[in-house]
């Protein structure tokens, strides 16, 4: 047998939540945010289970997108971040690729550039999370002169990002809202501001695209709510197994730091799985894994390739015996809080061998 350490990707589980953002948002077309390999979930695998189901894709940059291209998936794509210099452009017309616009420089080479076919493009407006995004108050102007560009294909559409969607009491939201839907309103413009937290929580926000990205592998965009309360399934599951079992004296210290100390004669199990493989350094002596379907407690530091755990409860445990990490009945939203961190960077960090 191979080392266990596996992520099962649950495909139907995938479509069953973005049908969920249908359910939400029936009237609008669906961007799916694959970035970052849909989410550490595997993009070509994610593209091609979703691809007939909604209207887009959205992925970091060019090579992110070539790669679905090659694998075969023909739906529009659009590069998050547009193009890092002009001499990409080329290849993403090539490639049949929308680009964001958000800053000024992008801007200027779009309005002298020579290309074999008009690009399509998403302006980006910078309505208060100040990251990217062109200022409201220039926005009017540049749309104007982009029309006139022959370069540049119809439409051309608004989008806009919402900082704080994931907290229901925060006013942020209605502020960023109305600033984008006045230029909505001014430019006619086809537009979209919701991610999975708008799609969720904020009807007002959902536009003429809506943008899922966490919500379609299965996690709540809420800090105080899990998945299940949104009708969401998770997509992945982290597993591994018990490669060690060993019964280790009272006062003993288990792993690096020997920080967990044996209170009594125990047993303790080894489970391949570290921080190598993402599974959290940060988590905590305590944090709950399932081994054998059974809630038992992590002890003392994480490895680079190993954790130990309390089986104290599990007398009966074996080398081989299956463990999870996180997945249906162990949210990675839970080990996620318990480790400082947020459910998307955990699934991102995922390295190890994946099956759907
Ligand atoms: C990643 C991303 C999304 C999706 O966000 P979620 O919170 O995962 O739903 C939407 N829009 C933009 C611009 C993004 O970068």
């Amino acid at each position: 047998m191979s080392r266990p350490a596996r992520a099962i990707i649950d495909l139907d589980a995938l479509r069953a939540n973005l049908q969920r953002v249908h359910a939400c948002a029936p009237n609008q077309r669906i961007m799916g945010a694959i970035k970052a390999n849909a989410y550490g979930h595997g993009a070509v695998k994610v593209a091609k289970a979703l691809e007939s189901q909604l209207d887009a894709f959205a992925v970091r940059c060019f090579e992110e997108a070539f790669a679905l291209r090659l694998a075969g998936i023909t739906c529009p794509i659009i590069l998050l971040e547009g193009f890092f210099s002009a001499d990409e452009l080329p290849a993403i017309v090539e490639q049949d690729l929308q680009i964001v616009v958000h800053t000024a420089w992008q801007f200027k080479i779009l309005l002298s550039v020579q290309l074999s076919k008009p690009i399509s493009v998403w302006l980006k407006v910078d309505t208060g999370m100040h990251r990217l995004g062109l200022a409201p108050n220039d926005i009017v102007l540049m749309y104007r002169h982009l029309k006139q560009c022959t370069s540049i294909a119809d439409p051309i559409r608004l989008m806009s990002h919402l900082a704080c969607a994931d907290d229901r009491h925060n006013d942020m939201t209605v502020r960023q809202s109305d600033i984008f839907f006045e230029l909505v309103d001014t430019l006619k413009a086809e537009s979209s501001l919701a991610n999975s937290a708008g799609i969720l929580g904020w009807p007002q926000t959902h536009a003429d695209w809506v943008r899922p990205g966490i919500m379609l592998y299965g996690v709540s965009p809420f800090p105080d709510t899990i998945a299940k309360q949104s009708g969401l399934q998770a997509v992945m599951q982290l597993e591994s197994a018990l490669i060690s079992i060993k019964r280790i004296q009272k006062g003993e210290g288990i792993g690096y730091g020997s920080t967990w100390i044996c209170p009594k004669t125990m047993l303790v199990g080894i489970v391949a799985i570290g921080y190598a493989d993402g599974y959290p350094r940060h988590a905590p002596s305590g944090t709950p894994v399932l081994v054998n379907d059974t809630y038992v407690p992590l002890i003392g530091r994480v490895s680079m390739d190993m954790i130990a755990v309390d089986l104290r409860s599990q007398e009966n445990a074996k080398v081989g015996d299956p463990v999870i990490l996180w997945g249906k009945d162990l949210p990675v939203e839970e080990i996620a809080r318990l480790s400082g961190t947020i459910a998307y960077e955990l699934l991102c960090h995922v390295n190890v061998v994946m099956e759907a």
